[in-house]
């Protein structure tokens, strides 16, 4: 028990060494309307709806009905053919997690990951819809600040597929759920992508637009920080085992009062955990510890106004009797997902 106790503590200072260090980022295209007021305009490349809207991040398609998991960054530069030549680059000094060089294999198209340590917190950026890869550019590579790592193209395997006019960079900033997503995956979906972890399932991301502004906004922006702020849409209670997130994330959790029996976690209304509380028996009612006992999911609190911001991504729902909240479907995969040891 001591030595539970004893290791969160070197954890942190660790993360505390880490976070004076700062980090440093670029945007990924040389496209930097963003940084501009009032250019959204030249910077998002909106879907065929054609509003600027579109290209943002969060319940911007079909009238507010699909959630865009990311920003589309207008291209800026075409050869002759009219085809984008735009470099990509990293944004910040980090590995190459993952490249997906085969376009039919996902919505995506062509995509790289690469993987970040920002003030400690594990963080993934993603580009896609590539054109082509930088030559000889390989997972667990280095990559620095900057970087030509691909060209902005409108590659995909959807039906519709994108047109050449509407080239774009598709980015994120993402979190990595579970570093078993590799093995619970191909259990659900048999004819699972050769992914691994970096399928868009298992990477849950936040606004990048809002984080990069931010970020110009303020170089010395924590990002720890800044993700404990985001807003929670609900808590959930997981019974206290030890899962992955908790070993990566050890800047979330919160000290415990005493023996905890479960994590209550705050979840941003589309699914990024952003503080873990240790719960002991005595801070549990008994009806949720007998859903803990029995292994369901537990929705603990909701911030409605929260939550009505995000109802094209429901991840919780009220029950048929409406005197509580349960997981949606999608939710149920959300939490599965996070929690899924093997
Ligand atoms: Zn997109």
């Amino acid at each position: 028990m001591s030595r539970l106790r004893v290791l969160p503590l070197v954890v942190a200072s660790l993360a505390v060494a880490v976070a004076a260090r700062g980090f440093d980022l670029c945007l990924p295209t040389a496209n930097d309307a963003l940084l501009r007021p009032g250019a959204d305009a030249d910077f998002f490349q909106p879907t065929i709806e054609g509003t600027v809207e579109s290209g943002m991040f969060g319940c911007v398609r079909a009238n507010g009905h699909r959630f865009h998991e990311g920003i589309d960054i207008k291209c800026l530069q075409r050869d002759r053919q009219g085809e984008p030549t735009d470099p990509v680059h990293a944004v910040a000094d980090g590995e190459v997690g993952f490249i997906n060089a085969k376009p039919g294999l996902s919505n995506y198209g062509r995509y790289i990951v690469l993987e970040h340590t920002w003030d400690g917190v594990r963080v993934c950026t993603l580009y896609a819809h590539l054109r082509d890869i930088a030559p000889g550019l390989a997972a667990g590579q280095p990559v620095k600040k900057g970087q030509v790592i691909a060209t902005l193209g409108h590659s995909t395997n959807t039906r519709e597929g994108i047109s050449r006019e509407r080239a774009h960079l598709h980015f994120e900033i993402n979190f990595l759920l579970n570093p078993n997503f590799y093995i619970w995956y191909p259990k659900r979906e048999p004819d699972a992508p050769p992914f691994g972890n970096f399928n868009g399932q298992n990477l849950i991301g936040l606004d990048p637009a809002a984080f990069l502004r931010a970020y110009a906004a303020n170089r010395k922006v924590n990002f720890s920080e800044y993700v404990s702020r985001l807003p929670i849409g609900f808590t959930m209670l997981v019974g206290a085992r030890p899962f992955p997130w908790l070993r990566l994330h050890p800047e979330q959790v919160q000290p415990a009062a005493g023996t905890p029996i479960a994590y209550e976690i705050g979840m941003t209304s589309w699914g990024i955990p952003v503080t873990v509380w240790p719960r002991t028996a005595e801070e549990i009612g008994e009806p949720q510890r007998r859903q803990l006992q029995r292994g369901l999911p537990v929705v603990l609190r909701v911030s409605e106004p929260e939550l009505a911001r995000w109802t094209c991504y429901e991840l919780v729902k009220r029950n048929a009797r409406g005197d509580g909240w349960i997981f949606t479907e999608r939710g149920r995969d959300c939490f599965e997902i996070l929690t899924y040891t093997p």
